[in-house]
Order: structure tokens, then sequence, then C-alpha cells
């Protein structure tokens, strides 16, 4: 029974003990003490609780202990020969103001303990000892003197943070900022304190914003995002904006932190490349890329909507022959004329587009009859017949418009803008001046999506697929510093099919999952392979698809395949798309860290054709930016081309992140990339992707004429 008591009496202490032993382990004690006795039983006690413990016998022996180490707390008896305890705190505190003293004394010495409380000492123990009591002071001391520290360094942070800090009490009144907050608003420290934060409003916000802004801190205790704000000389500036609020141990909030980093040298930069990227800049109608963009959201909102929604594509006839014998300044100026009549045919909400050449895409994003698109159709062909008086000539010209319908003709923005081409190569046959409807039959092509799927689900068990690897090369050194692994299908009876044809159908049906494993395991087995070889070290480039990345614990999936495999993780790299990356981009943070954690690097793949929000990436552990090869292969007879690559690569310098160029196949390509100092470069002009064998003896051939290589480089 007694036994028993004593065991739970021992086991409780233990658990509260827990907490503290850490802190009384980091913790230097002082004990002075002249009773030999006392000290030496009290110092095997201490001895085993605190960090380092040290004794002395007296006052002036304590003091000068204490100048050489600077201990942490000092415990000390008063009354001792040659200086006593109080006279060494008073010299203690002289030089350090808050350093913990405990005073341990006897009831009797009620003189020398007025005398303490005067120093300002406020811990006592009393005489005979009780050690666990005195054990209690010394943490609690201990406590402070951590908290002091914490306090110093948070100080520390606050001073030299780049990001503005800006602190509010709960009636959000400014009571402090720090120096970068003076820096990036203008405003000095003393104009702040007492003012709210909206002296830096920007009016180009409106209230949801704000509203939205504060029941998420509300809700949450945190916001974060970009917001505009107001210099004290008027100027504009972007910045990102995190909001927490600070509560006190009652749940109330006491404070609001802000910190902002001044980010608008960097979306200025975004806004360029995204304008360069998805508008025109003959017309500034949308382009291609935005076009597609703002298709696939009208047929997702037309499937939630239950109504239709039409694309037609628009070519003009003859187009051609002005440009050729008026020359390009008449074709271009007939497509401005053109492009002004096109878009007054159509209502708000619906799109022009220029594809290019003399191509137009018009998004008819709400119908509720396919009829309405006809009508349409019909003004665009009417306004385009109307002559043209350009630089003294009359020009006369004409048009041909392909309709598709969704959901009729298709239920994805590619199916529908493909049918709407076949539609359009139709009414030019029938003759000019010409719309026509797609007709399609819907059945066939979705049993050929059946069969497809089996395929695939059979391929997988015959292991009929395999991985090709195309090199990437450095543009500095010349040589081959990585591969990426391209997935191949090798099909009985179709030969070798491209992944294009494969992997959206694998995404759709989940296949991805299985083949996107098997993907992983094939080309590190290799990459490992390799290195067991004595080839130098590669980087393995894998494409992870979105929802192969989103599957649950993929990045454990990911470790437990490196671990089998013994590939150092260093030299694995996922390929993932802007989309992929920008779609519920905050769970993504989550795995890109742990990936990032085990040494896998990220590269963000077919840069530039979607709408990364540029602060954002900054913020996601990424480490290479591979430039779409749209934009490549265009740099050399392309302005627009040019400027976005060019703006690719400083951009991901200033971020510093890795360039790759892909899709590189001419010398023009590969001399303006090195000119404007693209890091890699990767395409047919070195190497299309190459089976395993084939590569293997690419990259001899290459490290044997690695000099002369260097030289045409
Ligand atoms: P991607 O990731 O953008 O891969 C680059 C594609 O460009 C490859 O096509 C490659 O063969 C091609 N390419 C390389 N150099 C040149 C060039 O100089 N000119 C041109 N015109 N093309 C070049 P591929 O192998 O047909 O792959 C197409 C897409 O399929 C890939 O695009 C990737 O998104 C996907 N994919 C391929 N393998 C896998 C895989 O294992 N897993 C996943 N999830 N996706 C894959
Ligand atoms: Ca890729
Ligand atoms: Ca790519």
């Amino acid at each position: 029974m007694i036994i028993e008591n004593k065991m739970s009496h021992i086991r409780n202490a233990a658990a509260i003990a827990q907490g503290d032993a850490d802190l009384l382990k980091s913790t230097s004690v002082l004990y002075v003490e002249d009773d030999p006795d006392i000290r030496e039983q009290l110092s095997r006690y201490l001895e085993r609780r605190v960090g380092k413990l040290y004794t002395a016998a007296n006052g002036l022996e304590g003091l000068e202990a204490w100048r050489r180490h600077k201990h942490d707390v000092v415990v000390t008896d008063i009354m001792m020969p040659v200086m006593d305890g109080l006279k060494m705190a008073e010299a203690m505190r002289l030089e350090n103001p808050s350093l913990p003293i405990i005073v341990v004394s006897a009831f009797n010495e009620t003189e020398f303990l007025l005398k303490a409380i005067d120093l300002g000492i406020d811990k006592y123990v009393i005489k005979p000892i009780n050690t666990e009591l005195l054990l209690q002071a010394i943490r609690k001391s201990a406590a402070g003197v951590k908290a002091d520290m914490e306090m110093r360094l948070a100080a520390t942070v606050f001073d030299a943070s780049s990001d503005a800090i800006l602190i509010t009490d709960s009636g959000n009144r400014i009571i402090d900022v720090n120096a970068a907050f003076c820096e990036i608003t203008g405003y000095s420290r003393e104009e702040a304190l007492g003012q709210t934060p909206a002296i830096l409003s920007s009016g180009r916000q409106d209230a949801e914003l704000y509203h939205a802004l504060w029941e998420n801190v509300k809700e949450t205790g945190r916001w974060s995002g970009e917001a505009w704000s107001r210099r004290k000389n008027g100027e504009l500036y972007t910045e990102w904006l995190t909001i927490n609020s600070v509560k006190n141990n009652l749940g109330e909030t006491t404070h609001y932190v802000a910190i902002f980093a001044d980010i608008t040298e960097h979306k200025q930069a975004e806004e360029n490349v995204h304008r360069l990227a998805h508008y025109d800049v003959l017309t500034e109608l949308p382009n291609r890329m935005l076009f597609i963009d703002r298709f696939r959201q009208a047929v997702i909102n037309a499937q939630r909507k239950r109504c239709r929604a039409a694309v037609m594509f628009m070519d003009l006839d003859r187009f051609k022959v002005i440009n050729d014998t008026l020359g390009h300044s008449t074709g271009d100026l007939l497509l401005q004329v053109m492009t002004a009549r096109l878009t007054d045919c159509v209502c708000q909400g619906e799109t022009v587009s220029r594809l290019g050449g003399d191509e137009f895409a018009i998004l008819l994003p709400e119908l509720s009859e396919a009829e309405d698109a006809y009508l349409t159709a019909q003004n665009l062909l009417e306004a385009a017949t109307v002559p043209f008086m350009l630089q003294g000539h009359e020009l006369n010209i004409s048009a041909s418009i392909g309709i598709s319908i969704y959901p009729d003709d298709g239920v994805s923005a590619e199916t529908l803008m493909k049918n709407a081409d076949i539609a359009m190569y139709r009414a030019k046959e029938e003759g000019r001046n010409n719309c026509q409807f797609y007709h399609a039959d819907m059945n066939t092509r979705s049993l050929e999506r059946l069969a497809m799927e089996n395929s695939i689900r059979h391929a997988l068990e015959e292991g009929q697929f395999e991985l090709y690897y195309q090199p990437k090369i450095s543009v500095a050194s010349g040589k081959i510093v990585g591969v990426e692994a391209l997935i191949r299908w090798n099909h009985p009876d179709r030969g070798m099919v491209s992944p294009v044809e494969f992997i959206p159908l694998a995404e759709e049906t989940g296949l991805i999952l299985p083949m996107g494993e098997w993907v992983l395991q094939q080309a590190v087995a290799q990459g490992k392979a390799w290195q067991v070889a004595g080839f130098p070290p590669l980087f393995m480039a894998v494409n992870v698809s979105a929802r192969q990345f989103r599957q649950d614990n993929f990045a454990g999936k990911v470790g437990q395949v490196l671990l089998e495999s013994g590939f150092d993780p260093h030299y694995l790299e996922f390929e993932l798309t802007e989309t992929t990356l920008m779609t519920n981009a905050d769970e993504n943070i989550e795995t890109l860290n742990k990936l990032n954690a085990m040494g896998v690097r990220i590269a963000i793949d077919d840069f530039g054709t979607g709408y990364s929000s540029l602060s954002y990436l900054k913020r996601l552990p990424v480490d290479v930016l591979k430039i779409d090869k749209s934009f490549v292969s265009g740099v050399n007879d392309s302005r627009d081309d040019a400027a976005i690559v060019a703006a690719i690569i400083a951009m991901a310098r200033s971020l510093q992140l890795k360039v790759v160029a892909e899709g590189v196949e001419t010398v023009e390509q590969l001399e303006f990339l090195q000119t404007n100092n693209c890091d890699e470069i990767q395409g047919y002009y070195f190497s299309r992707p190459l089976p395993v064998e084939q590569f293997e003896k690419l990259f001899l051939e290459m490290e044997a004429v690695d000099n002369k290589l260097r030289v045409s480089l």
C-alpha cells in the first residue's frame, strides 16, 4: 500500500516535471553557502536537476565566480564570512539589474530580509530548506530569464525584418511599426503611432475585400493575400499582406500584427508577362491562350447552369491575297478595323479573340437556343462583308464560320474547338461567306473512349509502357546534366503511341495513379542503375499530373519508392504544370514542403501558359521554371514570344530559379536563349526522347566529343 502511494506520487511528479526538466537542464546556477555540510548536501540534490551547478563558500568567492561565468540564476545564503550574501547581491545587481537572485534565510533574520526587499530581491526560501520549493523558485527564475531572452530575440527580428511589421491594439490603433515599415510607406514611426492602418488606404479596393479579410481574421486568426496600399507620397504599391490576431489566454483579441512586403516590381513584371502572354499585340484582342481559358470557364459554367454555349471559328476569305498584294501594313490595318466591327456584333460577356493570322474565335458563353448562335454568326458575316476603305483602296472581303455547341457537339473545350474548326473547313468548302454547324456522331466517340480506357488498363498489366529519356543540356558547359523521363506506349497494333493521346484519359479515369507510380519506380530505378554503372550524377525529371500530385499521402509514397530504390532524392525532380500548382495552392504547399524536405526538386512545367501569380509562386518551394515550348518555338519570328521568353528568364533570375527552355529545335533558338542567359535547354535540336540504350550511347559519345561540343555551343 505504501509503495503503491509512493509510486503514484512519483508518477505525478514525473509528469509535471517533464516540461520543466528541459528548462532546468538548460539553466546554470551559482549556489553560495558557507556551511560545508549544507552546501554539500544541497549541491548533490541540485547537480542532478539543473544544467550546470557552481558553488562558492562566501560572497566574495561567489561574486568572482559570477563575473567569470554569468550564471543564469544565483542562490545565496545571507550570513557568511568575508562578504555576506546581500553585499554580493547588491554588487551583482549593479552589473545586471535583472539577474534573478534567490535568498535563503532563517526566520529570525527579519532585518536582513527587509534589506533584501530593498534590493528588489523577490524570491526567498526559508531555512531549513525545502528542496522542492527551492527548485520551483529556480525554475520560475529561469523561465523569467528565458522569456526575457525571447523578448530580446523578437525585438531583433522586428527591427531587422525586411518585411514591414505593424502592430495595432484591439481598437486598431497603431502601437508599433518597424524600420522596414517606415522605409516602404514613407511614414516615420512617430507619424504612424496612434493612427489606424487607414492612413495606408489606397482607395483601390472595395469594402468587400476588407469585410472578407476581417471576417477571416476573426474566424481563423489569420489572413494573407495581395492588397493595394498607398505610400505617404501618394504612390500606390502592391503588397503581400499577412494579418494575424494575438489573443490573451481568455481568447480575447488584444493585438493585430500585420506583416507585408512590397511586391510592386514583381507585380509589374508579372502583369507585363501576363499581357504579352494573353493578348494579341496588333488587335489587343485576347489571344488563343486566354480564349481557351475563358472557354473552359464557360463550359464549367454552362454545365452548372444547364445552358448551352457556342464556340465559333471565323476565317477571312482571300485575306492572304490582300496581304501579298497591298503589303502587311494594309493587312494589319484591315485586321484592326475588322476587330472593331466584330466586337460590335457581340454582347457583353461574349469574347472575340484572334487566334493568329486571319483567324478569329468567338465565344458565346450562355445561350438558350442553338439558333441564337446562328443569328450572331449572320451578323458577323454581314459586318465582315461591308467594304473597307483603306489607304485609298476599296477592299471587299468575306468570311467563313464554323460553329460547335456545348453540350450537343462535345463536353470539353478541346473537343468543341476541334469540332468548330472542322465545321469551319466545311463552311469554306461549301463556298465562302457561309456558316456551318458541326454535325457529329457522339456515340462512336464515347465508345472509342471506353475501348481506350480498357486497353490502357490492359497495357499496364501487360507491361506495354516504356520510358524514353530526353537529355537536358547545360548552356554553360554544353554537357548533359539531366534527363526528362517521358512515357511511351508500345502498342501491339499501333506501334509507339504518344502520351498526348492517352495521358488526358488516364487522368480523367484515375488510371494515372498506377501509371504514375510505375513511371516513378521505373525512372528512379534507371537513375540508380546509371549511378551504379558509373555515370556522373544526372538529374531525373519525372512528370507528375494534377491528380497524382493530389492523391492522399503523395509525398509519403514518393519517399517509399525512393527508399526502395536507393536513389538519392536530391537528383529527383518533379515537373508540375502551373495549373496543377495554382489550383488549391494552399493545400499543395504542404505536399511541396514535404517533398522539399526530402530533397526532391520541383520544376514548373509549361511555364507561361497558365495564370500564376508570381508573388504566390515565390512562396512555393519551387526550384526550376520550364519555359513552354510554344514560346520557345516563336523566339526568332515573333517579337511577342521573344519578349515573353526574355521576360520569363529575367524574372526567374530575380526569383533565383533555374530556367530550362523546352522544345529547342534550331540553332537560332539556342543562340537567342544563350544570349538571354537561359540555364538549360531541352529539345530536338540536341536529341529527341530516346530509349535507354540509345540515350546511353549518345551520352558516352557526347562525353567523348565534349570539347568539340563546347566550341560549337
Ligand atoms: P511535356 O512535359 O511538356 O514534355 C515535353 C514534350 O515535348 C514531350 O512530348 C517531348 O517529346 C516534346 N518535345 C521535346 N523536345 C521537343 C522539340 O524540340 N520540339 C517539339 N515539338 N517537341 C519536343 P511527349 O513525350 O509526347 O509528352 C507530351 C506530354 O505528355 C508531356 O509534355 C507531359 O505533359 C505528358 N507526359 C509524358 N510522360 C508523362 C508521364 O510519365 N507522366 C505524366 N503525368 N505525364 C507525362
Ligand atoms: Ca515535362
Ligand atoms: Ca513542358
